[in-house]
C-alpha cells in the first residue's frame, strides 16, 4: 500500500510539484507536509518587480522550453491552475528564437540559424564556424568508442567532431545551462541523447537522422505526454509554434500558483522557515526542524544532495559534486532599442580572451520576454551572468562584492555593446552554489546512492530536486511528478522506489 503520510523537504519547484501532485493523486485521507528552510517558496525561482516601473527582474530562471515531457507537465499544470492566460510565448520565427549569439574572440558572432543571408555570412566571416561545420560533416566517419562508460562533454565532442566546436559552441552552451566547465561535465549525464546516439547508432549524426523516426521517450513516458496533450490540445497545438516561454509576472508566478492551490487543501500542510537538521529512522521517520518535530512514513527529498549529506552521512556520493556560484547581474536602462542586435543574447566561450570578470553570458531579456513590462517600449533590459566554475577555486574572502560585481557587468555591456548609459535599475544576486555539475562517472555514482537508499531507507525515503537527473525546471518537474505517480502506483510490497530508478533503465545491472 503507498505511504498515507509524507513530509517533503525542500520548497523550491521540485518539492512544490511532488506536494501538488501528491495533493491530486493520493486518497484525500493522505497527509503532506512540506518544509522549506528559508522564509518564502520557490528556491531559484525568484521575479522581482523593481522601481516606480515595476519593471520585472528574473533573479535566477527566466524561460522554459516548450518541448519534450516536462513541457507537457508543466504546461498541464499551468492549465489546472488557470494560469494559461498568462502564458507569454516566443514564436519559433521571432528574432529571439531564431539570432543567438557568441562573443568571441572580441566581437559577437551571429550562429548559424537565423536567416539563410546572415548564416552565411556568419560561416564565412568566422573560420571557428566552418571548422565547425566541417567536423559535422565528417563526424559520421569517425569510429565510435563502444561500451563507453563515460567521458567529459569535451573529450567527447573533440573526439567525435573537433577540438575548435568544443572549446567554442559547445562550451559556450554548457556555460548558458550549468555555468559549468565543459572539461569536466559528464556527457553521460548531461547530453545524454548524444551520448547514447554514438552507442547505438555509431554516429551522433547518424543518430540524428534516426532518432527523427523514433521518439526519445519510453513508451509509458510517451503515452504519458500523450495523454497530458489530448488533455489539453489547443494548449498544446499553441505551444507547437513557440520556441520558448514564461509568464506574465515571471516565473515565479507558478510558483504562486501553487502555493495558493495546496493552501486550499485540508490535508496540506506547508510551511516556510522551517530547516529541517535532523532525521531520525525506526518504525516511521522523526523529522526535527528549528521550530518543531513531524512524524512521517515517508520522507521526499528535493533539498540538494549537499543538504541532505549533512542529514544522512552515511549515503554515498551525496557531496561528490560541487554546485557552481553565480553572480546574476539584472540591468534596466531608461531608453529602448540600445542593442546593437536582436535576439536571445550571447554566450562566452572558455577560450575567449580577454575575459577578466568571469562572465559566462548576457541575456537581452527586452527582446527574450518583451511582453513582461508594463511599459516595454521605454526600457531596454539585460541580465548579465557571471562566475560559474570560474569562481570555483576562490575562498569566502576573495568573492567579489555586490559593487564590484555591479561595476563590472557595467563595464562589460559597456565594452561588448557599446552601451554607455547609467542603469535606471539594477539588482545583483550572489547565488551560492546554485547549479549542481554532474562531473564525469555521475551516474555510476547514482546508481550506488539508489542502491544504498534502498538498502538503508527503502519505504522510508524518495529523493529528487536537481542535484540528480536534469537541472532544467522541466527536468525538475517532470522527475517530481514521475516519483509521485511511481509512488502511489505501487501496490506491491516489495517494490522500493527512491526516485533513480532511472540508473536502472539506463544499464541492465545486477541486483544487489
Ligand atoms: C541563475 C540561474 C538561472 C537558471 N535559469 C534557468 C532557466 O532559464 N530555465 C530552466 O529551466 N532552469 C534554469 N535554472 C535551473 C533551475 O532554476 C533550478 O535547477 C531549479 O529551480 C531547482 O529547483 P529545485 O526545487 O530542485 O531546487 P531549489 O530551487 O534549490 O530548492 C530547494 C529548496 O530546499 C530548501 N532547503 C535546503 N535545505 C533545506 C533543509 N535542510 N530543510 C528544508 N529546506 C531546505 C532551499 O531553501 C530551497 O528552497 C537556473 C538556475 C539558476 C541558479
Amino acid at each position: 500500500m503507498p505511504p498515507q503520510n509524507f513530509v517533503i523537504l525542500g520548497g523550491g519547484i521540485s518539492g512544490l510539484t511532488a506536494a501538488w501532485y501528491l495533493a491530486r493523486n493520493a486518497p484525500p485521507s493522505t497527509k503532506i507536509t512540506l518544509l522549506e528552510a528559508s522564509d518564502r517558496f520557490g528556491g531559484w525561482i525568484q521575479s522581482t518587480r523593481v522601481g516606480e516601473e515595476r519593471i520585472l527582474f528574473e533573479q535566477g530562471p527566466r524561460t522554459l522550453r516548450p518541448s519534450g515531457l516536462g513541457a507537457g507537465v508543466i504546461l498541464d499544470m499551468a492549465a489546472k491552475l488557470n494560469l494559461t492566460g498568462f502564458i507569454h510565448a516566443v514564436g519559433k520565427y521571432e528574432p529571439a528564437a531564431r539570432n543567438r549569439y557568441l562573443y568571441y574572440p572580441d566581437r559577437l558572432v551571429q550562429l548559424p540559424g537565423g536567416s539563410l543571408l546572415s548564416s552565411l555570412k556568419s560561416i564565412v566571416q568566422n573560420k571557428f564556424i566552418l571548422s565547425s561545420i566541417y567536423s559535422v560533416i565528417r563526424e559520421p566517419f569517425i569510429k565510435p568508442f563502444k561500451n563507453l562508460d563515460d567521458e567529459s562533454i569535451h573529450s567527447f565532442i573533440a573526439r567525435r567532431f573537433n577540438l575548435t566546436l568544443a572549446d567554442t559552441m559547445m562550451s559556450a552552451l554548457v556555460h548558458g545551462i550549468y555555468a559549468g566547465d565543459i572539461k569536466n561535465l559528464s556527457i553521460k549525464s548531461t547530453f545524454k541523447q548524444i551520448f547514447d546516439m554514438e552507442q547505438n547508432y555509431g554516429s551522433v549524426i547518424k543518430g540524428m537522422i534516426n532518432s527523427k523516426k523514433l521518439s526519445a521517450l519510453s513508451q509509458k513516458d510517451q503515452s504519458w505526454l500523450d495523454l497530458l496533450c489530448l488533455e489539453n490540445k489547443d494548449l498544446f497545438s499553441f505551444m507547437s509554434t513557440t520556441s520558448l516561454y514564461s509568464f506574465a509576472n515571471g516565473i515565479e508566478q507558478l510558483v504562486h500558483a501553487i502555493v495558493s492551490d495546496l493552501e486550499t487543501r485540508e490535508n496540506v500542510t506547508i510551511k516556510t522557515s522551517h530547516r529541517v537538521k535532523k532525521l531520525k529512522f525506526d518504525k516511521e521517520v522523526e523529522v526535527y526542524t528549528n521550530d518543531g518535530s513531524f512524524r512521517t512514513d515517508h520522507i521526499i527529498s528535493t533539498i540538494p544532495s549537499h543538504e541532505l549529506a549533512g542529514l544522512l552521512p552515511e549515503l554515498p556520493y551525496l557531496t561528490y559534486n560541487p554546485s557552481v556560484t553565480v553572480a546574476v547581474v539584472n540591468i534596466a536602462y531608461g531608453r529602448p532599442n540600445l542593442l546593437p542586435v536582436k535576439g536571445f543574447g550571447y554566450l562566452i566561450p572558455r577560450i575567449t580572451p580577454n575575459n577578466p570578470y568571469h562572465v559566462l553570458g548576457v541575456v537581452f531579456d527586452s527582446d527574450a520576454m518583451p511582453h513582461q513590462d508594463y511599459k516595454k517600449d521605454k526600457y531596454t533590459k539585460l541580465t548579465v551572468m557571471m562566475g560559474g566554475h570560474y569562481y570555483n577555486n576562490l575562498s569566502e574572502n576573495d568573492y567579489p562584492n555586490k559593487d564590484e560585481i555591479l561595476s563590472q557587468a557595467v563595464e562589460t555591456i559597456e565594452k561588448h555593446l557599446g552601451i554607455y548609459l547609467t542603469p535606471l535599475q539594477c539588482m545583483v544576486q550572489i547565488h551560492r552554489k546554485c547549479i549542481p555539475q554532474y562531473y564525469v562517472g555521475h551516474y555510476s555514482r547514482i546508481k550506488e546512492l539508489h542502491y544504498a537508499i534502498k538498502k538503508n531507507y527503502g519505504k522510508r525515503l524518495s529523493v529528487g530536486g536537481a542535484s540528480y537527473f536534469g537541472v532544467s525546471i522541466n527536468d525538475c518537474v517532470t522527475n517530481s511528478a514521475r516519483l509521485v505517480l511511481d509512488l502511489l502506483g505501487n501496490e506491491d510490497e516489495r517494490v522500493i522506489i527512491t526516485g533513480l530508478e532511472r540508473v536502472e533503465e539506463i544499464e541492465p545491472t545486477k541486483s544487489k
